[in-house]
């Protein structure tokens, strides 16, 4: 069972998507990564979810990738007496701590003193994806005083972003303790950390994690964006959140930073997501905007490893269709003649290092020659995704003793992951790599398939080994 995509596909699992019938559906439809967002639902929900994907993994035969969302330092304001308030620009409107006081037309709560401390006048407050926004006047330790900048209607617990300043709050809350926690006994393979501050978040996360799960950093904050490549370094793999991004900063801004981390991402040779709002119209509709499908196809030609689906496929009525669609015009870009120049314009050079070297190698075999597959063997999952950096003409098969690194290799760029025993000697490993690439639909009799691997076998970060093989 193989894709015949290079880009990978992430869908969020939710109310519309969580019986196994349905998993299954997104499955056959393209789904190669399923997401849990932790910022809905219960833990009896997702554990639900894991297990039917689990399931599924087994009766297909294929490994699933299983992306825990953590939901991260989400501020909210408190609730009002009598119902929703209209605030109009140029009124004054207080932020303070009394979360016990019910809210008015002068005043809500905002119960989280780390804000206070931070605030300065000038700074702005974005009050329900931002359709509200406050300016700073003056402030102190319990309160703020406000002038609104932009008007409308705010009703009780809406989010509020603050974009400009750092807020002195771990990017990791009680709520995503416990739920990390839980998780990683389940054995999720990813685990996405939101609101990214600065590179020390993800340490703290990697410390607790401990090599347990891949580890994800998303961007939704400008401040992340100034320590961007501080931050590729320190994570697995990145998520362009376009969602809360797109409120701390103007719609126009999103597009240039999308492609700024796309390329930092490459030239680092670490996963990178583009997500939120890609086919959103398909939350109510069978079919997608001109302009989303141009949205996908976009990341697709920028070389992004995967597009995402939200409420898509969590909540929409169409789950199936979205991915169905995403497959499409992922597979119609990638038709595309220019979509190969695009990925070779935007190739970053291999670094000097032994396993970059064999990289670029192959990426060289594979465009002389006609090759069937590249067969990566990997245990910790990184040679193959230094085959995948190179973004190679020929599909990647990234061979793997370990299961958690099976399921961790659905994300990367043209990866398709194999659960497969140690190999003994150079021999049996071009001859199971051959076997390999036939049974899984790779090669037929005749083709090539070049092999990778490290001597001696199985020592991680060894990769040495470049083998071209004739399947026989
Ligand atoms: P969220 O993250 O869906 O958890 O908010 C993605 C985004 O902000 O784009
Ligand atoms: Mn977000």
């Amino acid at each position: 069972m193989r894709r015949h995509r290079q880009a990978k596909i992430v869908a969020t699992v939710g109310p519309a998507s969580s019986s196994p019938q349905t998993l299954r559906a997104l499955f056959d439809a393209g789904v190669d990564v399923f997401r849990l967002n932790f910022s809905h639902g219960t833990q009896a929900d997702h554990r639900e979810r894991l297990q039917a994907i689990r399931a599924m993994e087994r009766e297909v035969g294929r490994p699933i990738g299983v992306l825990l969302d953590l939901q991260g330092p989400k501020l909210r304001i408190g609730t009002f007496a009598d119902g929703p308030i209209t605030l109009s620009a140029g009124e004054r409107f207080t932020l303070d701590l009394q979360r016990e006081l019910p809210g008015s037309q002068r005043r809500v709560a905002l119960p989280h003193p780390e804000i206070f401390a931070a605030l300065r006048p000038g700074s702005e407050l974005l009050i329900d994806d931002g359709r509200v926004r406050l300016r700073v006047v003056a402030c102190d330790a319990q309160h703020a005083d406000t002038e609104v900048l932009v008007g409308g209607t705010v009703s009780e617990r809406k989010g509020v972003n603050v974009p400009d300043v750092l807020l002195p709050l771990s990017a990791l809350t009680p709520k995503d303790l416990a739920d990390l926690d839980f998780g990683l006994s389940l054995g999720v393979d990813w685990v996405a950390m939101s609101f990214v501050q600065q590179p020390q978040d993800v340490e703290q996360l990697r410390e607790i994690v401990q090599g347990r799960a891949g580890i994800m950093a998303k961007l939704e904050k400008p401040l992340a964006i100034h320590h961007l490549d501080e931050i590729v370094e320190r994570c697995d793999a990145l998520m362009v959140a376009r969602g809360d991004l797109g409120v701390e900063l103007p719609a126009e801004a999103v597009p240039p930073i999308q492609r700024r981390i796309v390329r930092a991402c490459r030239r680092a040779g670490k996963p990178v997501i583009v997500a939120t709002q890609m086919l959103e119209s398909m939350v109510s509709s069978p079919v997608p905007t001109r302009a989303e499908a141009s949205d996908v196809a976009t990341a697709i030609y920028d070389g992004a490893d995967a597009v995402m689906l939200s409420a898509e496929s969590a909540s929409g009525r169409y789950p199936v269709e979205a991915v169905r669609m995403m497959d499409r015009i992922i597979r119609t870009a990638e038709d595309d003649p220019h979509h190969r120049q695009a990925l070779d314009a935007s190739h970053t050079p291999a670094r000097a290092e032994r396993g970059d070297a064999i990289g670029c190698a192959t990426r060289r075999v594979a465009a002389l020659l006609d090759v069937a597959a590249i067969a990566a063997f990997t245990s910790t999952g990184a040679s193959a995704l230094r085959m995948a950096r190179e973004r190679p003409r020929a599909p990647i098969l990234g061979l793997t003793p370990n299961e958690s690194t099976a399921r961790r290799l659905p994300l990367a760029w043209g990866v398709h992951a194999v659960a497969c025993g140690a190999v003994s000697d150079q021999a049996d490993m071009a001859e199971r790599a051959c076997a390999i690439a036939r049974e899984q639909g790779f090669a037929q009799v005749g083709q090539t398939v070049v092999v990778t691997a490290g001597m001696p076998f199985g020592t991680p970060g060894t990769t040495n080994l470049l083998r071209i093989a004739q399947v026989e």
